[in-house]
């Protein structure tokens, strides 16, 4: 390619606070329409916006964890600009003096620089369907609690900005600030795309393209802007500052406003709100209250719980995933035991039935128990596979359905002493070899037993019968 591409992005994350960012409304989704809605949030003249605490708590927690200071003066401003589903006809945001500055996310080889993240309040809905020819408004998402997320122009390929998002949405899913559900619109993402002869040293003019709800279509979108803007250059034509919107059906963009059309927002500072100020005190607590991120459950599964790498990137790519581990092995701390069931026939089980971990009909307890019960003998590993199929279907403890299904091994001790002592006393020589150091041996014996004593017997009773046996100085 004769060209370099140079990304940036801007991403909307939306605050998991349960109050609305001025007023008292709930913030939540779904419900119908209009039905949560007040006269601050509707913009009626003479309310006056009152900042929700959680939402600057939530903020800070945002750039804290993406390596950027929290700053201690942080002021709101308008941004003007007429839209119906903007009631009051500006939007508040904070412009000269956001909350969050300077951070750093590290990913596949490069830096990216966080320029910036501040608190915005999101704007309504507007409804095109429900009438022939008529528009309507819904005020429930006017004044949910947005971060911006701001980055330098650090990107230089279309896999950056994907394992970036992804990463984004993991770190604001573990602190507690977003859901990051890109396909529901909790996290939206923008991409500024220029490109640049390989040997130049001085960026392009670029376009933003919005509306994309997939990692897959960010990949598709930027993918078709490098060809767009190539070809441009190519014929010597200017690539155009604009806004574009991408076409999932069509995997192309087109342009929405370009730089000429751009409202001049008349930025000033929000009368109504006074300035925030935090103090480096409250900085410190709202650090130690972070939860822990990926970074470091990364670390505690490799070091501490001697997990392997992909393994423990896997666990921890789904918070409710993890979290469900998490319980599960603070009861039976068998890691790897758990993690190989988890990843292995829970995980199958997910896919095969559609559902995620939040929906199924059993508790991480019902898990240490089974993996318990495969320690301590009483069913094989493979009836443990058994019982998470079954807990799928229609829950129940491991205990209750091992017995309703015949799948605890028989404990037949005394008649399995008798084999044992037949298969040593017809192959002396092979014992003789194995008490002089042949401890490979040990395999043969076990063999000759399970033949002997037939399907269903409990391998690891045979083991302790053998191994007492075989260290007897008979
Ligand atoms: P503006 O002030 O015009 O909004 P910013 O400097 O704030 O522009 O940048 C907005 C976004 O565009 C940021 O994500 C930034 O990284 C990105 N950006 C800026 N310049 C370029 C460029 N030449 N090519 C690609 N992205 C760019
Ligand atoms: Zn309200
Ligand atoms: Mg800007």
């Amino acid at each position: 390619m004769k060209y370099i591409p140079v990304i940036g992005l801007e991403i909307h994350a939306e605050m998991l606070t349960r109050s609305k960012v001025f007023c008292s409304c709930a913030n939540e989704f779904g419900g119908d329409r209009n039905d949560r809605v007040c006269p601050r949030c509707s913009g009626m003249p003479g309310t006056l916006p009152v900042v929700n605490h959680d939402a600057v708590t939530l903020a800070a927690k945002a750039g804290i964890a993406l390596g950027c200071t929290v700053n201690n003066y942080s002021a709101f401003d308008r941004k003007n600009y007429f839209y119906p589903d903007l009631p009051k006809a500006y939007q508040i945001t904070q412009f000269e003096f956001p909350i969050c500055t300077n951070g750093l996310v590290h990913v596949l080889d490069r830096d990216i620089r966080i320029n910036r993240i501040h608190i915005e309040e999101d704007a309504g809905k507007l409804v095109h369907d429900d009438y022939e020819g008529i528009s309507m408004a819904d005020y429930n998402r006017c004044g949910v609690p947005l971060i911006e997320i701001v980055t330098e122009p650090d990107f230089r390929t279309v896999e950056e900005v994907q394992v970036f998002v992804e990463e984004i949405a993991l770190r604001l899913k573990y602190a507690g600030v977003c859901d990051a559900k890109l396909e529901q619109g909790s996290l939206r993402v923008d991409v500024n795309i220029s490109i640049m002869p390989f040997d130049s040293q001085e960026f392009g003019t670029r376009a933003e393209i919005k509306n994309l709800n997939s990692i897959k279509s960010i990949g598709r979108a930027i993918e078709y802007e490098i060809e767009r803007q190539s070809e441009l250059l190519d014929k010597g034509q200017k690539v155009v500052q604009e806004t574009r919107r991408f076409n999932d059906n069509h995997g192309n963009t087109k342009a929405l406003r370009s730089k000429e059309e751009a409202h001049d927002y008349r930025y000033f500072p929000e009368p109504d709100i006074p300035p925030v100020y935090i103090t480096d005190e409250e900085i410190s607590d709202i650090r130690a209250l972070m939860p822990e991120m990926p970074q470091q459950r990364y670390m505690r599964y490799t070091n501490d719980y001697k997990l392997p790498a992909d393994d423990a990137k896997l666990i921890i790519a789904d918070k409710a995933f993890s979290d469900f581990y998490d319980s599960a092995v603070s009861v039976y701390p068998k890691f790897r035991e758990i993690s190989n069931l988890m990843l292995g026939e829970v995980n199958r089980n997910l896919n095969d039935t559609g559902k995620t971990i939040g929906d199924v009909p059993f508790s991480p307890e019902d898990i240490a128990e089974t993996i318990k019960m495969t320690d301590d003998g009483k069913i094989s590993k493979n009836a443990a596979k058994t019982i998470v199929k079954i807990m799928f279907e229609s829950g129940g403890t491991p205990e209750k359905i091992a017995k309703d299904n015949d799948l605890i091994m028989q404990d037949n001790s005394d008649e399995l002493e008798g084999i044992v002592e037949g298969v040593l006393s017809e192959n002396e020589e092979t014992v003789a070899a194995y008490k002089n150091g042949n401890e490979k041996l040990f395999g043969f014996f076990m063999g000759q037993v399970m033949a002997a004593a037939g399907k269903g017997t409990n391998p690891k009773l045979i083991k302790d019968i053998l191994t007492k046996k075989l260290s007897n100085n008979q």
